[in-house]
């Protein structure tokens, strides 16, 4: 059957002839603007689709038909005519009244305003039903911004939001690696810090949690306290308590990464972005590794430049240095590194 399944329209000339409106020639190319609901090819042409009788502009989200079930034709007019229905979905006769690239736009802001991770521009592109470069235009005519940069403000200000309104209670005690600062939430360690005197630490816990209360318990905490001093000072015995982990989905994944490595073993930023099958990602890595706020319990430490450097440590490149001749000493002569560094 060529004939739609539902017909409103009456009396339409030349009922008789199952083809009596010109159809498109359904070319490859066509079809496949409608597979991949691309918005560069809405006012083009529509589909109508003969089991359900509706005709679609080619970026409707609605499902796929089966190809041999579309009709194309070059107008709403032209296919209403046939006896399609205009979608309530697409709307495909309004369709050419709008630029769709500014709602695009648009959609894809809200987005990444809500997004607790990093969201890539093809996926963004994709999901709008435009090429790569083609919205990326259109995203910086529209909004002064790269989607890189809008991305990277919304992601700070969600990570500014999601701690707003922490209060943590921190406590201190001196260490052979200097003052250790233990800061935590009702979800448990938020923060570990290690400086030359306790305002270095503290510090260090407010550049952690820019927007929370510090609160200062040294009783409340006196057993946190104890047993992060501990496992600093042996490092083969595994910090049991609960970590109060916040980041994006991307760096939650390396500090697991990193939590998964022995003492004593390290690897490299560019082995770790590899481990993920994301090769080019070592400085994505690295700044991941350079925003973990919870020092050795997220062995940071423990990731070295390519070329077996130390490259930066948050808490200092002597501490790192001194973390690692630790683990080493205490795991014994741990033979060579994973990963290929240092
Ligand atoms: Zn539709």
């Amino acid at each position: 059957m060529t004939r739609p399944a539902t017909r409103t329209r009456a009396p339409r000339p030349r009922s008789s002839t199952p083809l009596a409106e010109p159809l498109l020639a359904s070319t490859p190319e066509r079809l496949a603007a409608v597979a991949a609901r691309d918005r560069a090819a809405d006012g083009h042409f529509v589909f109508a689709v003969r089991t359900t009788g509706i005709y679609c502009k080619p970026s409707c989200p609605s499902r796929r038909p089966l190809p041999a079930n579309v009709a194309l034709y070059a107008t709403p007019a032209a296919a209403e005519r046939a006896g399609f229905r205009a979608c309530r979905r697409c709307r495909p006769r309004v369709a050419a009244l709008a630029d769709p690239i500014v709602d695009a736009v648009a959609a894809a802001c809200r987005t990444l305003d809500a997004a607790a991770e990093r969201v890539p521009l093809a996926s963004l592109a994709r999901a709008a039903g435009y090429s790569d470069a083609h919205f990326h235009r259109a995203f910086v005519a529209r909004t002064g911004m790269t989607p890189a940069a809008y991305a990277r403000a919304a992601l700070a200000r969600n990570a500014q939001r999601a701690q707003a309104a922490v209060t943590l209670r921190y406590a201190t005690t001196r260490t052979p690696l200097g003052v250790l600062a233990v800061a935590a939430s009702a979800r448990g360690i938020a923060a570990i810090a290690l400086g030359d005197d306790a305002a270095a630490t503290m510090r260090d816990l407010r550049r952690a949690w820019p927007r929370a209360t510090f609160t200062r318990d040294e009783a409340g905490l006196a057993a946190v306290l104890a047993a992060v001093a501990a496992s600093l000072d042996d490092p083969a015995r595994a910090l049991d308590l609960p970590l109060d982990i916040r980041g994006t989905a991307f760096q939650r994944r390396v500090w697991h990464a990193l939590r998964a490595l022995p003492p004593g073993m390290t690897t490299t930023y560019g082995a770790l972005a590899a481990s993920f099958a994301m090769p080019g990602a070592a400085r994505a890595v690295a700044s991941a590794c350079a925003a973990n706020v919870l020092a050795f319990a997220i062995p940071c430490h423990r990731v070295v430049a390519g070329d077996g450097t130390l490259a930066g440590y948050r808490w200092g490149v002597g501490r790192k240095r001194a973390l690692l001749d630790r683990e080493r000493a205490v795991v014994g002569a741990v033979s060579g590194t994973r990963g290929g560094g240092g």
